[in-house]
């Protein structure tokens, strides 16, 4: 079995989700000895991927791959799948894979199974997907000989990546059939200021339990303190006391920080499926039977405008 892991990077920085994909990718190896393999685009972070256990690394000749294009990389993904027949193509779930990755199912007909949180094998792959809005599990089983996945951020956790040997292959892919019918537009911003909070590594999320927009900078002040990110429940969204763009949940973003600080959020499962891959959550609410309890690893039950302020200035 063959296995091949899309490394995306944007501004010169490898995705932490491409990075957990490969995590999955290796999982499976170490269950049936599947070969591992990335593919990188931008041969600038080769270097990046060299330390890591990989059969090995595909890198393009062609600079006009380090920037994304839906219609280059597809042509590229055509030739690679000629050469290399994988039987697993894995992506992290992002915005550029939501782009173009339905595209590439539809044009080397293989079928493509979105927002995976886990994957085993026994006899066969089988992966998980949550549906209706994470109310349910679905669990799939691949019976094609090929398939495509793209994991949910925080599904997996990059420090578990096997460290070895990986040599790269440089490949030069010939681009020149593609007509260019896309007028490309300025690159979409997941947040405003540049900031991506999905690969944040420390993440303050405001809840309605905040109270009002004045308090917003009580929680400004330990992000700034620790360095970390705003990021927000929805219903401080839809008040307009945050930007869309800090939303974290279904119809926001999916985090995976090592440090989700939730003030004042109940956790809802809206809530949840959008920060439930974070490596340590401290909760604070002052409802002691909040659902967000559950998942966290420190429950603080108190009254977040007291507790806030205190901690910030002690840190
Ligand atoms: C289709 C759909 C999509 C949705 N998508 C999202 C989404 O992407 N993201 C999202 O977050 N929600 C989403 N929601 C909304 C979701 O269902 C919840 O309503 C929302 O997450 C609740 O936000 P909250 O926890 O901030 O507010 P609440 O549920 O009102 O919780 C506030 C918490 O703060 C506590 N509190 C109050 N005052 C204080 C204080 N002074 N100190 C400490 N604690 C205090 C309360 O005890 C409570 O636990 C969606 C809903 C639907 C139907």
């Amino acid at each position: 079995m063959k296995i091949l892991v899309y490394i995306e990077s944007t501004n010169n920085k490898i995705h932490p989700v491409s990075l957990e994909s490969l995590v999955a990718a290796q999982k499976i190896s170490e269950s049936n000895g599947a070969e591992v393999h990335a593919v990188i685009f931008n041969t600038n972070l080769i270097d990046a991927l060299s330390n890591y256990k990989l059969d090995g690394l595909i890198t393009p000749d062609n600079e006009e791959l380090i920037y994304y294009h839906p219609l280059l990389y597809l042509e590229a993904f055509n030739q690679i799948n000629l050469k290399y027949k994988p039987n697993l193509f894995i992506f992290g779930h992002t915005y550029e894979t939501r782009d173009w990755v339905p595209r590439l199912s539809a044009k080397l007909d293989i079928p493509f199974i979105s927002d995976c949180v886990d994957i085993k094998y026994s006899d066969k792959i089988t992966v998980n997907r949550p549906i209706y809005q994470a109310k349910l599990a679905q669990k799939l089983s691949i019976t094609s000989e090929q398939a495509i996945i793209s994991f949910q951020a925080g599904s997996f956790s990059a420090d578990d990546i096997n460290r070895g040997v990986c040599n790269s292959n440089s490949e030069s892919f010939d681009l020149s059939s593609v007509v260019d019918t896309i007028n490309m537009g300025e690159r979409f911003q997941e947040s405003s200021g540049g900031v991506d909070l999905s690969s944040a590594e420390f993440i303050v999320s405001v809840g309605r339990g905040i109270g009002k927009e004045e308090n917003i900078p009580i929680a400004e002040n330990l992000a700034d303190k620790i360095n970390a990110q705003i990021g927000s429940s929805r219903p401080v969204v839809d008040a307009g006391w945050l930007d869309h763009s800090r939303q974290i949940g279904s119809s926001g973003q999916v985090v995976s920080p090592k440090l989700y600080f939730a003030l004042g959020i109940s956790g809802a499962i809206q809530h949840l499926v959008g920060m439930k891959g974070s490596k340590q959550i401290i909760a604070i609410s002052k409802d002691k039977n909040a659902p967000i309890f559950e998942i966290a690893d420190y429950a603080v039950v108190g009254d977040l405008l007291e507790i806030i302020p205190k901690l910030t200035d002690n840190l």
